[in-house]
């Protein structure tokens, strides 16, 4: 099972999805004809969050006070060294976008009969500079987008984008990240945008300082808009 798995990284996820389509990316396990990247134990074994039952839940509080976000919700915990992790890992970083699409399909199953995406108009996924999509070839959280937006029929918009590469936010002071954050992102075609309810959408919320330098960016720029927060993971302290 690992020595599958491991194959299948070190050929990369263009050529692994043409060569062995059939392996499950969390266990290394050969996946049913009805599977689909996953399998479905693995599925089961994802830590859920279960958010969505549980009013003023972490990742609501983290942007509880600032106004400019709404409802905030994540689908699973992320811890390292977990199987999720190095799913995550992957579809980042080692070209398996049709990972984060089926990741998205799976955060819609869970969510589409909670009310989660009840009022929400479009998906804006957290844009990458373009230089960091050239280099990773796509961006994960749109991929992620591209799953919810085939399950729920909400479309998927490509106004918010990164004028310029922010550096990494590992390791840096709450204050730190949000100054890492600031001036990086802008809206193009604003007046498409104006009195939308948008659902801010991205791969793993740590402080969420990209999110709300996301959702601020947004209120500047488009009058009347209104922002909520989706991640696939979300780290159990910040
Ligand atoms: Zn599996």
């Amino acid at each position: 099972m690992k020595s599958i798995l491991s194959g299948l990284r070190s050929i990369g996820g263009g050529l692994a999805e043409v060569l062995a389509p059939d392996y499950c990316m969390l266990c290394g396990g050969r996946l049913s004809k009805a599977e689909h990247r996953i399998c479905a134990l693995c599925r089961i074994k994802l830590p859920a969050t279960d958010f969505h039952r549980i009013p003023g839940n972490a990742m609501q509080q983290r942007f509880a006070g600032y106004g400019t976000i709404e409802n905030a919700g994540a689908v699973f915990y992320y811890v390292r060294s977990t199987p999720l992790a190095t799913a995550i890992h992957d579809f980042k970083y080692n070209k398996f976008p049709s990972l984060a699409v089926e990741f998205g399909r799976e955060m819609a199953r869970r969510l589409l009969t909670t009310g989660f995406f009840y009022g929400i108009d479009l998906l804006m996924p957290v844009p990458i500079h373009f230089t960091k999509r050239m280099r990773r070839g796509y961006n994960q959280s749109e991929r992620i987008c591209r799953g919810l937006t085939e399950m729920s029929g909400i479309p998927t918009a490509d106004n918010l984008y990164a004028r310029r590469p922010h550096k990494t936010q590992t390791g840096r002071t709450p204050e730190g990240r949000r100054a890492n954050t600031r001036g990086v992102f802008s809206v193009r075609r604003p007046y498409e945008l104006l009195d939308r309810h948008v659902l801010i959408v991205d791969d793993v919320c740590t402080t969420g300082a990209t999110l709300l330098a996301c959702a601020e960016t947004l209120h500047s720029a488009v009058p009347g808009i209104r922002c909520s927060v989706l991640t696939l993971a979300a780290t159990t302290t910040t």
